[in-house]
């Protein structure tokens, strides 16, 4: 089976709906290690996705990941905004033309956004970033691709390593972003992007529960 271009679509439109709905949680993790805006940037951001979305949602994969990426970037500022603009762009670069993907463009794809991802803020692994959730999603779809997974458990597993990955950056300090000005005191605290790439994530899992 396949990802189509459509599940594509229900997995941004998903991920819109999973933010609106955890723009406090997310805001309150940001209150906590950073400006309290996290979840706001992320609903504005995706808020003015779903009003362009309809003028790319009928073309291929790339066009559509690369306007997300557009629309993120003209909308959302800070750390937050850029760095998610870019997960989308590498993506949609990585997947091109293309109509439908399989499981292997999709690693091939998250693997290029965290590249992305680490060469434009220059995280490294364990710097309580959304990083930190992202790498291992990465690593499991690898094992997944390399074991021959069906879509849906390889999606369940990569969400389950974001999760653990999420649930990782508590105790750790943060070296980068607005987390990293208060030093040994971000520890304890669960950093907020690593949450919303859980989150993406985990959408994209159960959209293409069928795929
Ligand atoms: P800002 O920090 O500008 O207020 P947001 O609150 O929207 O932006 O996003 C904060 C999140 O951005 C952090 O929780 C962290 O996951 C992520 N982040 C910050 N700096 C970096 C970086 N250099 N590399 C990767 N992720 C980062
Ligand atoms: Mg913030």
């Amino acid at each position: 089976m396949a990802i189509s271009r459509d599940d594509v679509v229900t997995w941004i439109k998903n991920y819109a709906q999973v933010i609106n709905e955890n723009n406090e949680m997310l805001t309150d993790l940001d209150r906590e290690i950073g400006d309290a805006d996290h979840g706001a940037n992320m609903n504005r951001g995706f808020k003015a996705v779903m009003t362009k979305l309809p003028a790319s949602e009928d073309k291929d994969i790339g066009t559509v990941l690369k306007s997300v990426a557009m629309t993120l970037l003209s909308t959302v500022g800070g750390a937050g905004g850029p760095l998610y603009s870019t997960i989308f762009m590498e993506a949609g670069k990585v997947i091109g033309p293309k109509m439908e993907i399989g499981l292997a463009d999709w690693y091939t794809a998250l693997q290029a956004a965290a590249t992305g991802v680490a060469n434009r803020g220059k995280a490294l692994p364990n710097d309580k970033t959304m990083l930190d959730a992202l790498y291992p999603a990465v690593d499991a779809l690898k094992r997944a691709v390399d074991e021959n997974l069906p879509i849906p458990e390889a999606l369940q597993v990569s969400a389950e390593a974001a999760h653990a990955g999420m649930l990782a950056t508590i105790p750790l300090v943060a070296h980068k972003g607005r987390a990293s000005y208060l030093g040994e005191r971000s520890a304890g605290h669960q950093d907020p992007g690593a949450t919303s790439t859980f989150l993406l994530l985990d959408t994209a899992a159960k959209a293409w529960a069928d795929c």
